[in-house]
């Protein structure tokens, strides 16, 4: 038995929980728990058993989280400790071999969470710069191990610490959101290469880790599409897209957001790729204002584009928020297309884990008819090999390339 053994809860759950838990599903719900020997602290490990006292899963305990524990290990004991940090951290750097390759793409994330076998902890480069986002406390307990781990397998210059709003709400004594762990402190935002362009992201104050690196991938195929093209991108935040499109020779780019920082953002990284060459002659204008809002206006005004990139934040924070994010979403789409050229490409994303990919296509689609402006797929994408997916939840992003098609 392991030393840390006996300090561990111990948990017998619903014979439907210890089925998934055996199909390999790295959460226990705190509903589906029958029988606990004590009260839990975050930090602690939690030992599952089945029916017949067979060790099932150890995890970390969260009794803040209706996520009870999020499972390490299963099948076989073994103690969590840095060398087991290592080996976790290790395979994750093998499944990433590809983009370690690449001299042009210097960030990207290193693990994802559940679907790296670290429930719950997410760990993202920035060239020299890593940055780390907990969802759970119990983490912070074992963040040495976790440093350890990061400093032998991915040899990062400096760590900063970002936790997630739960964790956040629980204000823990010595940890902060946006923290230094090591390394020199940041002076500014970093610098990193995605595909050859260069990029500032902000990695204490930014959303997520400072970068939305989910969607390099889409960008990519962006900047082969916007060659001549007036080009929108709804929800830039800093620019991601608007660059890419740029680089492709866009002739002109639009970016809205609400946020000025981001615009502020979008603007710089703009500026750093014509620095470089890599952005010509593009006209960038940016505005700040709520999204549907402006969208709107710009229909009423009859301002068209040959691009239109529609890239929302998460809808649905909850199962039972679904119904209501796929009208937002529909709504949004419909708006996109009254600032679609005919004949125009479409490209439009989600990332709520809660909304099936098929039905944010057919959200999509269901608007075209609506107004009478169908749609021919381009592409269908998900999620680029750094955010694997290993467990239904985790396929989160789902993005449609379509083009305005003249009804046959
Ligand atoms: N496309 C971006 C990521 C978008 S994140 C990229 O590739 O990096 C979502 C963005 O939507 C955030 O920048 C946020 O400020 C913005 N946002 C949220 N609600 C908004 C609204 N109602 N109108 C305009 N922007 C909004």
């Amino acid at each position: 038995m392991e030393p840390e053994a006996k300090n561990c809860v111990s948990l017998h759950v619903t014979s439907a929980a210890e089925r998934q838990l055996r199909q390999g599903h790295p959460w226990l719900y705190d509903q589906a728990i029958r029988k606990q020997n004590r009260q839990g602290d975050a930090g602690d490990l939690a030992v599952v058993y089945d029916a017949r006292n067979r060790f099932l899963a150890l995890g970390l305990y969260d009794p803040f989280s209706p996520i009870r524990v999020r499972v390490l290990q299963r099948q076989r004991r073994r103690p969590i400790d840095a060398s087991w940090f290592i080996e976790r951290f290790k395979a994750a750097k093998d499944r990433r071999a590809v983009l370690f390759g690449k001299r042009d793409t210097t960030g990207f994330r290193l693990i994802h969470g559940e679907n790296d076998g670290l429930p719950g902890l997410v760990l993202d480069k920035y060239a020299d710069t890593l940055v780390l986002k907990l969802y759970s406390a119990g983490y912070l307990a074992r963040l040495l191990q976790v440093q350890e781990a990061a400093a032998e397998v991915f040899g990062s210059r400096r760590l900063i610490l970002r936790l997630s709003r739960a964790v956040k709400q629980q204000r823990i004594k010595g940890f902060a959101d946006g923290q230094l762990l090591s390394g020199q402190p940041l002076d500014g935002a970093v610098l990193f290469e995605e595909n050859g362009l260069l990029f500032e992201a902000d990695p204490v104050h930014g959303h997520k880790t400072g970068f939305f690196l989910d969607q390099r991938d889409n960008r990519m195929e962006v900047s082969r599409l916007t060659r001549g093209k007036s080009v929108c991108d709804v929800f830039s935040y800093s620019g991601g897209f608007s660059v890419y499109a740029a680089a492709g020779q866009a002739e002109s780019v639009l970016s809205i957001d609400s946020s000025p920082q981001a615009l502020a953002s979008a603007c710089r990284n703009m500026a750093l790729n014509r620095k470089r060459g890599k952005i010509k002659n593009c006209k960038h204008a940016i505005v700040e204002a709520d999204a549907f809002a402006h969208l709107s206006e710009l229909a009423k005004k009859k301002t068209a584009f040959d691009v239109v990139i529609i890239d929302p934040p998460a809808f649905a924070k909850a199962q039972s928020e679904v119904k209501q994010a796929l009208r937002a979403y529909g709504h949004l789409a419909e708006l996109g297309f009254g600032v679609l050229r005919r004949g125009g490409i479409l490209v439009i994303s989600s990332c709520s884990a809660h909304v099936p990919a098929e039905a944010s296509f057919s959200a999509v689609h269901q608007a075209a008819v609506k107004i009478k402006r169908p749609l021919r797929e381009l592409k269908r994408t998900h999620q680029p090999i750094d955010h694997p997916v290993d467990f239904a939840e985790g396929a989160y992003l789902k993005c449609l390339f379509a083009q305005e098609s003249k009804a046959l």
